[in-house]
């Protein structure tokens, strides 16, 4: 399960910027097309702050929509998968967005 991994890199880069300070909130972006599940990162979440400074502290997960790029028709669009089908047909689609996996905000107690 990656979404653990990645849970505990979110702990690890929170941690290493704000030392002790103890967390109420963070809120993370994470594309519709970088492969992580929100439901799975939230429950790993809760086991990778256990004992740690993040303790109890909320996860909010902003999902942001996949951008495609038609090379066929011009076309953007938004797509949550991966593969994109414009809608003139072509699967000629070159991915722009979605995959971003990042720290926005995070909240001190
Ligand atoms: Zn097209």
């Amino acid at each position: 399960m990656h979404e653990l991994a990645i849970a505990e890199s979110i702990v690890a880069a929170v941690r290493e910027k704000l030392a002790d300070a103890p967390i109420r909130r963070v809120c993370v972006e994470v594309g519709r097309l970088s492969g992580v599940v929100p439901d799975a990162l939230q429950f790993c979440f809760e086991l990778a702050t256990v004992g740690t400074t993040l303790d109890g502290a909320v996860l909010d997960i902003v999902s942001q929509p996949g951008r495609g790029h038609c090379r066929e028709c011009g076309a953007e669009f938004d797509t949550g998968d991966f593969l994109a089908l414009c809608h003139c047909g072509s699967a000629d689609v070159e991915v722009l967005g979605g995959r971003e996996l990042r720290i926005r905000q995070v909240e001190v107690v």
